[in-house]
């Protein structure tokens, strides 16, 4: 299809006008009816990847998406645009159920969303072979890997299910999470057939990162959510009980604020999820059970109370924050302790099994050093998932105030020389013996006691030397080679510094007096101070009211503060500004139009 073409049914269905990165290219691949395997940032704009093709081609389009709680708001999303979806799920009662099964039958919708374990029922599958079902979607399609986060056994059911259609529809599966085995995995159990396979880079350039050491976290919460009332945003918390605390502590301060954990009922939790979404409260208060398939664009800050156990969970809870591309904050409150207690949590586990778990122990050390670097935050994240080219962001609290460092280029030394010696052929564990001069046994035929500096950090502990190195790891001078026994090895960097061509410092650790009194970031969120803002988000949420669907769903805040900025005087004017397509703007626009026109301009 043309690119033209394209752009049109982009304007004319989602009042957009430009496709993000990938959008395009995924929307061609689906159309040619070719596999496609979609890793996008969460915010990225997969819905739209699928939701394209399935207006512009024939027949339906299936989409299998995990949670039931939210396919209402997913489908009252694309009925606000006038695209005919629905969904079949348990919370129907019989009349409307059997109803929409004959819309079905008729034709009536383009797309149909299910949660997967309805394909385990062999009469509905038997109800979807009369359909003409052409494409089917897989949302969150990590859920079918073990290695993912949210394994669901119901998804390795699907591609079973889809051999039972008179015709294999093209399939599309899609996620955020971009480890080679989830990758591996989703191929494999959905049995794509030589799979387009897109992946865009991570960065998402509105988000604005930070992470505060040494605050009192309970006074920090407060001042951070009063300076940001009004705003939506998610407060994670490691463990249940810090769950309850900072929402008793605010509920306290008055702010309308929900709780979410796995130790609620599923009404109660529900009800908060609802109440976040459509902006009852503006504050949700929740452990990582919260989040998957929230699709609420609006979220203003994600603030972390405590240390995520990795960085890709970090990402992936953080950046729930600004999916309308509109500027948010996602800021870490990091303490030792907490580092501690997921320590802890790590051996608890292994003495149960048995088993030493170094992959987790990576990980906690790695999310460790995000904590602790004096590097561009950004950069340190986007290493992870693979970037090499990373310069300062110049939008992170590491490049807004560099903590104050000091030259450890002497012990560094101690550590990259070591990794040249043995070649680049052991882990992190065997070069903490040899500084340490701690051999075992095995080490001794090895002849390490001849490393130049054997022994020369003996006074130091194990954890702390572990410590240094991850740090040397995140700041780019050493890296990890091979995945299940990672060994060490020298990056240019740590080449340059053997040679005396580069220095290496690390942030003075702040001194337990000065701790406290912290400030917050000056505010990166969207500039919310506009009355004119308040006023278009008020009716918003009355028209949401009116017609029982997320606030979001009628405009996003990305859409309004564009009005806000260009403050359209007429219906023309309106129709330019993204977000408000043709249905749209006949339908919600006039009202905010209204609002715009009898909007007194600032008396300066
Ligand atoms: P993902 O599923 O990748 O996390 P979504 O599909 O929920 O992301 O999209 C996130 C937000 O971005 C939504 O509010 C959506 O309307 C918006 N969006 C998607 N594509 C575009 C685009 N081309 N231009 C502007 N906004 C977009
Ligand atoms: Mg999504």
């Amino acid at each position: 299809m043309s690119t033209t073409t394209l752009h049109q049914y982009l304007q004319h269905y989602f009042g957009f006008t430009s496709f993000r990165p990938a959008q395009a290219d995924i929307v061609q691949s689906l159309l040619a009816r070719r596999d496609t395997l979609a890793i996008l940032p969460t915010g990225g704009g997969k819905s739209l990847c699928y939701q394209l093709p399935a207006l512009v081609q024939s027949g339906l389009t299936l989409v299998i998406s995990p949670l039931i709680a939210l396919m209402k708001d997913q489908v009252d999303a694309l009925v606000a645009n006038e695209i005919p979806a629905t969904y079949l799920n348990s919370s129907l009662d019989d009349e409307t159920y059997r109803e929409r099964m004959r819309a079905l039958l008729r034709g009536a919708y383009r797309l149909l969303y299910i949660a997967p374990e309805r394909l385990t029922s062999s009469s509905f599958l038997n109800f979807l072979s009369k359909l003409n079902v052409t494409m089917c979607v897989v949302d969150e399609a990590h859920c079918i890997s073990e290695w993912g986060h949210d394994f669901r056994p119901s998804y390795r059911t699907i591609a079973a299910a889809l051999q039972t259609l008179p015709e294999r529809p093209v399939i599309g599966a899609f996620t955020a999470t971009a480890t080679p085995q989830v990758q591996q995995d989703i191929m494999t159990f959905l049995q794509l057939e030589k799979p387009a396979i897109f992946v865009t880079g991570f960065d998402r350039p509105n988000l604005y990162f930070g992470v505060v050491r040494g605050a009192k976290k309970k006074d920090y919460v407060r001042m951070y959510v009063a300076a940001h009332r009004g705003e939506a945003g998610i407060i994670y918390c490691a463990t249940r009980k810090a769950v309850d605390e900072v929402y008793h502590d605010l509920t306290r301060a008055n702010v309308p604020c929900v709780r979410y954990h796995a130790g609620l009922s599923e009404t109660v939790r529900t009800r908060a999820q609802n109440a976040f979404v459509r902006d009852k409260a503006s504050v949700i208060v929740a452990t990582n059970a919260f989040g998957m398939g929230i699709d609420k664009p609006d979220v203003r800050y994600v603030l972390h109370y405590q240390l995520p156990k990795s960085i890709e969970a970090y990402y992936q809870e953080a950046g729930r924050a600004g999916r309308d591309g509109a500027p948010a904050e996602c800021i870490l409150l990091y303490s030792g302790q907490d580092v501690r207690t997921q320590r802890f949590l790590i051996e608890q586990t292994e003495q149960e099994t048995g088993v030493i778990d170094t992959a987790a122990r990576d990980r906690l050390e790695e999310m460790e050093a995000y904590c602790q670097t004096n590097r561009c935050l950004r950069a340190q994240i986007l290493q992870h998932f693979g970037a090499t080219d990373t310069a300062p962001c110049g939008h992170c609290s590491q490049c807004e105030t560099p903590t104050a460092t000091c030259d450890v280029t002497g012990d560094a030394r101690t550590v990259f020389k070591t990794v040249e010696e043995i070649k680049e052929r052991y882990g992190i564990a065997t070069v903490v013996r040899i500084l340490r001069g701690a051999l075992q046994a095995k080490d001794r035929a090895r002849e390490f006691e001849y490393c130049r500096y054997y022994g020369a950090r003996s006074g130091e502990s194990e954890r702390d030397l572990r410590r240094e190195i991850e740090q040397y790891i995140a700041d780019g001078y050493l890296y990890k080679r091979g995945a299940k026994y990672p060994l060490l090895a020298l990056t240019v960097s740590g080449e340059e510094v053997l040679r005396g061509t580069q220095t290496v410092t690390m942030p003075i650790p702040q001194s337990p007096r000065r701790r406290g009194a912290t400030a917050l970031p000056k505010t990166h969120a969207a500039p919310r101070k506009d009355p004119l803002f308040t006023r278009l988000a008020a009716a918003r949420k009355t028209l949401a009211e009116k017609r029982n669907v997320p606030p979001y769903v009628i405009f996003s805040d990305a859409t309004l503060l564009e009005m806000c900025e260009k403050r359209p005087q007429t219906l023309n004017d309106m129709a330019q500004v993204s977000g408000v397509g043709p249905f749209k703007l006949i339908n919600y626009a006039p009202v905010f139009l209204d609002l715009i026109q009898n909007h007194p301009e600032e008396s300066l």
